[in-house]
């Protein structure tokens, strides 16, 4: 991803793709002290940005360290990221680390910096296309509890076991890895919640060890607008037989579809259809009706 034309943000300045380099003595590369965002840009607008932005400072905050910039600044330096760029629709990755001014497991002196990139991510195939869904195989890791990480950060070092949980998952020739948490239960796919019709309801196990996602909320809000009953609670893996359609939410996967965990089978229907289209119109609405329609 470095051999491209392009601008990234860099603690204030616009700097050449192939330019955007750091010291391989930073802090944040030997004892992942860093924090980071995924955001998508829809038609000129990042997608509930603020509160994105919001994300990134508290979990610098709970690894320690203050990003030296406001929520309002961040904001305007991703939206002036994929503006600069030329882009409409976009992915967008503001990354934020302990630098290269000590080294050691302690950094009192350390000064955060950062960054902030933005790529075009081509038109996802359409929603009767995606229909098919994906498969899910159980990773062999699972999700440390809260007291083990700091999981309600979204810090480098958690993605450590997902991608060796999604490459496990590839190798077996499955799309995507299921996560269960430190107790055996259902958690999240590797970089996506994950959601149950069970009997007409919409399941989804409580985030208390991993994400709580933007696109989760999200997702949640739109399902309760059209009078589906959305219930949070710890769901054990022999509740997979259970469900009748599952999908994946996050910010990358938008809404996606599942046909197989680990050998259980599910055809997905109307109720991820709706909310896949749901989910599509609202993050073309502008910010403004957005944050109007509440969900
Ligand atoms: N879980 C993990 C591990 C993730 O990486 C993501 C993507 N940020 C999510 C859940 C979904 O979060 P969001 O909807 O805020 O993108």
């Amino acid at each position: 991803y470095d051999d491209r034309d392009g601008w990234i943000w860099w603690d204030g300045e616009f700097v050449p793709w192939r330019g955007a380099k750091l010291h391989v003595l930073s802090h944040g590369l030997h004892y992942a002290s860093a924090v980071f965002e995924g955001e998508r840009a829809y038609s000129g607008n990042i997608f509930k940005l603020r509160a994105h932005t919001e994300r990134l400072i508290a979990s610098a905050r709970i690894l320690g360290f203050e990003i030296p910039w406001s929520v309002e600044e961040i904001d305007a330096a991703c939206q002036e990221t994929v503006a600069r760029n030329g882009f409409t629709d976009a992915y967008v990755r503001p990354i934020a680390w302990r630098g290269s001014e000590e080294m050691g497991v302690a950094a009192r002196l350390t000064k955060t910096h950062l960054a902030i990139a933005a790529w075009e991510w081509g038109a996802y195939f359409g929603v009767e296309q995606r229909m098919a869904g994906v498969r899910l195989n159980l990773a062999p890791w699972r999700r440390p509890a809260p007291d083990t990480a700091p999981t309600a950060s979204k810090a480098t070092g958690l993605y450590m076991i997902g991608t060796m949980s999604k490459h496990a998952a590839m190798d077996a020739g499955y799309d995507d890895a299921l996560m269960l948490d430190y107790k055996g239960d259902i958690a999240e796919a590797t970089g996506a919640n994950i959601f149950f019709n069970m009997g007409g309801e919409l399941h989804t196990p409580t985030p208390a060890c991993f994400l709580d996602g933007i696109t989760r909320r999200t997702v949640m809000g739109l399902a309760r607008k059209r009078q589906v009953k959305v219930v949070e609670r710890t769901i054990r893996i022999d509740e997979l037989k259970d469900a009748s359609e599952v999908f994946l939410a996050g910010t990358a996967a938008e809404v996606t579809p599942v046909r197989e965990i680990a050998g259980h089978a599910y055809t997905p229907g109307d109720l991820t259809r709706m909310l896949m289209t749901d989910y599509e119109a609202l993050v073309r609405q502008s910010p403004e009706a957005v944050a109007a329609a509440g969900a």
